[in-house]
């Protein structure tokens, strides 16, 4: 049997195992950087296998499986542990036991789908050069993501792998559908809050006060103009501030207005120049009308960059391995991804699992509380990046 045919039998035969893997952890969900009992679960499966993972980034493990030549070339494989705080209404026998706590975004079918494709790739380690080392991560939802504390401790070193692959759930696309897309495809994503103060007092009297809700209004409306007339028009870029709290009356001024919102863009030198462009406008529209704008930014993910080279080569190897015509060119999103710090260290792609089923009513977009997969996408996802990854060492 040809090493193709065999990866995808593998992965049809281990199928139900993954499922079991991602019912138990969709079952015990547990928050960003407290994925200590995750961890420890998958640490054991691995161990099963005869691997030998390493903590790391206090609930992250990095696993490697050593093939033929293993100093040869490494590749390096990427799935996320943590879930949400979102109140799961599924009625599923797997439903979280975890009040408040929810696998709403998939990362429980990246970490069983991973585990996975090291029990394929730990069967098969005779038939391909150099190293796989496999990546699962804390905290890929929560500031200030826990790629970046893997990254801080040396997930990427000794010796730097030649690329980073990593999958996501895809309510958008069918069961059976991959998706991938070259260059930029995720967006940077920053929290911006404004605190506009003036000078409270009474409705009828504004000539004794400082306004600060006509001059945030005037921020809220001469910010729009950085996106209108500075941002490069072909590059996406989106300010939203989703909350203003001023807390007046009809007849009171208040003291202060607060604002807040997000910033996000495809490009990190115009981020930081937007950035800059924010606070001096903020502030100096809040001056010139006689109050004050402190301005506070607290920096979220970088822009994602789909290295192209590598996604040309993981998008053939997928085209072999599910067919061309289930391959699919997908668009950019302005959502954001901690995946992002490993594109800015070395060669990477992130690439999207289909998990629709409309038959079977799994429609819901993640971060919802009636998130669900199709777990047939399981019989793919495991053999997919085992494949990949083999193509990447093997090179045929
Ligand atoms: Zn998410
Ligand atoms: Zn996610």
């Amino acid at each position: 049997m040809n090493l193709l045919k065999r990866i995808q039998s593998l992965s049809q035969a281990y199928s139900s195992q993954v499922t079991e893997y991602r019912r138990h952890i969709h079952s015990n969900p547990e928050l960003s950087y407290q994925e200590f009992n995750t961890s420890k679960f998958v640490a054991e499966q691995l161990r099963s296998f005869g691997l030998e993972p390493q903590e790391i980034a206090t609930t992250g493990l990095v696993v490697e499986i050593k093939g033929k030549n293993p100093d040869s070339k490494s590749i390096a494989l990427r799935a996320d542990m943590d879930a949400l705080p979102i109140q799961e209404t599924n009625d599923v026998p797997y439903k979280s036991k975890n009040e408040g706590v929810m696998h709403a975004c998939g990362h429980d079918v990246h970490t069983s789908s991973l585990l996975g494709t090291a029990k394929i790739l730990a069967e098969i380690k005779d038939e391909f050069e150099g190293t796989v080392r496999m990546l699962f991560q804390p905290g890929e939802e929560k500031n200030p993501g826990g790629a970046s504390y893997m990254i801080r401790d040396g997930a990427l070193q000794n010796p730097q792998p030649a690329g980073i692959i990593g999958q996501h759930v895809f309510p958008f696309l069918p069961t059976g559908k991959i998706g991938f897309r070259e260059g930029m495809y995720m967006a940077s994503a920053d929290e911006i809050y404004l605190k506009v103060i003036g000078k409270g007092g009474h409705a009828g009297a504004p000539e004794l006060a400082i306004d600060p809700i006509v001059i945030a209004s005037h921020i809220i409306i001469a910010l729009q103009q950085i996106i209108s007339r500075n941002a490069n028009p072909r590059q996406p870029t989106v300010l939203t501030f989703g909350n203003i709290i001023g807390k007046g009356a009809t007849n009171i001024i208040p003291n202060e207005v607060n604002i807040a919102g997000t910033f996000r863009a495809m490009n990190e030198t115009w981020r930081k120049s937007a950035l800059e462009r924010i606070t001096k406008m903020a502030e100096s529209i809040a001056e010139g009308m006689g109050g004050k704008c402190e301005v506070e930014i607290s920096h979220g993910y970088p822009y994602l960059e789909n290295n192209p080279e590598l996604t040309r080569r993981i998008k053939a190897a997928a085209i072999e391995y599910v067919g061309a015509e289930n391959v699919v060119d997908i668009d950019i999103t302005l959502a954001s991804e901690d995946f992002s710090y490993y594109s800015q260290v070395i060669p990477a792609s992130f690439y999207r699992l289909g998990t629709r089923n409309e038959k079977k009513g799994i429609t819901s977009y993640v971060h919802t509380p009636t998130f669900d997969i199709d777990e047939d996408a399981l019989k793919i996802s495991t053999g997919l990046m085992a494949w990949m990854a083999l193509k990447e060492l093997n090179g045929k």
